[in-house]
């Protein structure tokens, strides 16, 4: 695949390093409560598959997707749910799986929307974070990299539907 000018912010090598160390997180923190797995689509599918093949205790996975971006590189300021959970999750515990938490909205959001389910709890698990652009601060529990104020694609992450099969992350310009 022909790509933009680019700089590589996180290579092959240290996602690989990390996931399993992030699995071992979840396991110390939630490995005896079952967990739904609330994968965020599209963005995180590439980041929680690799994350769920290193998990060695019981859970399940359900997907919700919502968009916010369109084709733009930054927040249109308006989350819509474009596809909701197939099951309930009163009583639960849920690792919510997120791709990536920018100005946090999106995260915000979702949080809102699945506690007024009454799940036990809500854990948030993201690939990356930009913390430079962050305005709403719902506490993040494990986080895989913090990276800078870049357009990040690559690893789930896209521009325009592109780049999400990259096996590393990369920041491309606007
Ligand atoms: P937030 O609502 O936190 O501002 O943005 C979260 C969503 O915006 C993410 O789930 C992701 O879809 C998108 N997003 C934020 N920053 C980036 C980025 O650098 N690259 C890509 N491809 N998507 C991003």
């Amino acid at each position: 695949m022909e790509l933009p000018p680019h700089q590589i912010i996180i290579s092959e090598e240290q996602i690989g390093k990390r996931i399993p160390q992030l699995a071992g997180e979840v396991e110390k923190e939630l490995g005896d409560e079952n967990p739904l797995v609330v994968v965020v689509l599209k963005g995180a599918f590439v980041f929680a598959s690799d994350l769920v093949r290193n998990f060695e205790f019981p859970h399940q996975i359900d997907f919700i997707a919502t968009s916010s971006y369109g084709d733009a590189t930054s927040t249109s300021g308006v989350v819509k749910l474009l596809k909701d959970l197939d099951e309930p999750i009163k009583g639960r515990t849920i690792l919510l799986v997120e791709d990536i938490v920018d100005t946090g909205l999106t995260l915000h959001y979702l949080q809102q929307l699945l506690q007024i389910r009454q799940p036990k709890k809500i854990e948030v698990m993201t690939f990356l974070s930009k913390m430079a652009r962050r305005e709403f601060h719902t506490p993040l529990k494990f986080v895989g990299f913090e990276i800078p104020d870049k357009f990040v694609v690559g690893y789930g992450l896209d521009y325009k539907e592109q780049y999400r099969g990259l096996p590393y992350v990369i920041a491309i310009e606007e």
